[in-house]
């Protein structure tokens, strides 16, 4: 890494490409821009340039291609393995898409939105509902991504039982290559088998790729019942055999199924404002159902109903509570996406973002849980997650009284225990969050000699001159 950095002649032609008053200069301006959420990585770079159009990118990187300058996109920075991050110690140039933030286009008959690839994710989702359409991506973090992130991110969230990730839900792509050319994918076609699908490659690759600019992204219709359920179960067992009860029941109309450990619910209680425990006794675990039909809402309440009474009977659900408002919809809903802020209070966390296929997920929590307390003696293990995709956010809180500095520099360690487990039962160590700097060196092992091979040379085919945020994802010798 060259860390002499670019020449303030160089960085003057960058300035003018988008205009003064688009560029951070300032440590304190760009000291927010330089650290990722978690504080894990804190990286360094001489300027931030925020572009106002797809031709103002294409000329940013066409510059960068020229001058062997590297560059970090960065929209929401709100993911979590430090993709958005420059590198430490390094003069890589952020170019924020900040400013690209408008709808282009609905269209509720083709049930298509096209969006600027800085668009924020909740302004997408307003601007479906204003015309009576869903556009279904939903995170923790929806007020602040962006659609760019969302997409290089391939993000999941909590309604990807029913309507997947990000990759199905994106028709087309707008994409400035490292070169500065600009690939105008913006087709809004459901069929369209017209060679290697492009688009699915720059889908998830974490800006090593190129510029996510514009996006034409797919919607719904608005659900018309909606019915939200909070049980009380007493092992992971439970919530799988639940699961499958609510499948067979609700089939597509499933549009959630979030397992919590009790833990979860004590730290959320404790933590964060609002969060009161639903149930009167406490449980060992929790499944939060979401029921979404489009006939009526009286369908979504009987299949709550029934799906209730099935597990009652059956001797999986303990106690349970149905929300009878959208406001206590929401406040379950927010219970289950603020077990991760609700953990930080109580010191260090490791945390992993695995998935292992759904039906061996009991298995799975309890061999490793068996493994991280022989390692930790004390460690308060938070897992909980997306149950109905088999994907776990296995986060461990450290013991109390225990030094956090000495926690947290167990990481590596207690990561190679608990992906030992998820590799064995065939899972992922990356459900939805990425590799960015966090996970590279691991993808490096476990990935097969030839899988590596191709990732490398795809991504020299698209990024000769090796600018577009290096050193992530994938190294390139
Ligand atoms: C509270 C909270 C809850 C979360 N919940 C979830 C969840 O349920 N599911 C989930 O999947 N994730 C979740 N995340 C992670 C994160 O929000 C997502 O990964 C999100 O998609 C990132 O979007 P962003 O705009 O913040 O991207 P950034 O953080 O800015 O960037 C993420 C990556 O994408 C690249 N990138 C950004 N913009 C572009 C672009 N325009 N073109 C090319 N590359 C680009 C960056 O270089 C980086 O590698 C959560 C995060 C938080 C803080």
């Amino acid at each position: 890494m060259d860390i002499s950095g670019p020449k303030p002649e160089l960085l003057a032609r960058f300035a003018a490409i988008v205009g003064d008053n688009h560029v951070l200069r300032d440590p304190q301006d760009l000291a927010p821009h330089l650290v990722e959420g978690r504080g894990l990585y804190v990286g360094s770079s001489p300027m931030l340039l925020k572009p106002g159009s797809t031709e103002e990118v294409s000329a940013i990187l066409k510059l960068a291609s020229e001058t062997g300058t590297p560059i970090v996109p960065q929209t929401g920075n709100t993911g979590l393995v430090g993709g958005q991050t420059p590198r430490s110690g390094s003069s890589d140039l952020i170019v924020s898409l900040e400013r690209m933030n408008r709808i282009r286009d609905v269209d509720p008959v083709a049930n298509v939105l096209v969006a600027d690839g800085g668009a924020i994710l909740a302004d997408v989702q307003r601007a479906a509902e204003a015309v009576g359409r869903l556009f279904p991506l939903s995170l923790g973090s929806e007020g602040s991504c962006r659609i760019g992130g969302n997409l290089s991110t391939n993000a999941g969230g909590t309604a990807v039982l029913a309507y997947g990730n990000m990759r199905q839900l994106c028709l087309g792509l707008e994409v400035v290559l490292p070169t500065g050319e600009i690939w105008d994918g913006l087709r809004r076609l459901k069929k369209d088998n017209t060679g290697y699908d492009l688009r699915d490659l720059f889908i998830g690759a974490e800006g090593t790729l190129g510029i996510i600019t514009g996006a034409v992204l797919k919607l719904f219709p608005q659900p018309v019942g909606h019915q939200v359920a909070l049980a009380g179960l007493n092992s992971p067992e439970d919530a799988l055999n639940l699961l499958e009860r609510a499948s067979n029941l609700c089939g597509t109309a499933l549009t959630g199924f979030e397992l919590m450990p009790r833990i979860g619910i004590e730290f959320a209680t404790r933590h964060i404002e609002g969060v009161r425990d639903p149930l009167s006794k406490p449980h060992a675990w929790y499944a939060l159902i979401d029921i979404s039909t489009s006939d009526s809402p009286e369908t979504a309440q009987s299949m709550v109903q029934s799906l209730l009474e099935q597990g009652f009977e059956a001797g999986m659900i303990r106690d349970a509570v149905i929300a009878s408002s959208v406001a206590q919809q929401k406040a379950l809903w927010h219970m289950r996406e603020s077990l991760s802020d609700a953990q930080k209070p109580e010191g260090g966390s490791i945390k992993h973002d695995v998935s292992v296929p759904v039906s061996k997920i009991p298995a799975f929590m309890e061999e490793a849980g068996k493994a991280v307390l022989a390692a930790i003696p004390g460690a308060r293990i938070c897992a909980f997650g997306h149950l109905g995709d088999g994907n776990i956010h296995y986060n461990i809180s450290q013991p109390v009284g225990t030094d956090k500095a000495a926690f947290i520099g167990r990481w590596r360690e207690i990561n190679e225990i608990v992906h030992g487990i998820v590799l064995a039962a065939g899972g992922s160590i990356s459900a939805e969050h990425g590799i960015g700097q966090l996970k590279r060196d691991e993808l490096a092992h476990i990935r097969s000699p030839i899988e590596l091979d191709l990732m490398r040379r795809i991504k020299k085919a698209f990024d000769p001159a090796g600018i577009m945020n290096p050193d992530k994802v994938v190294a390139i010798p």
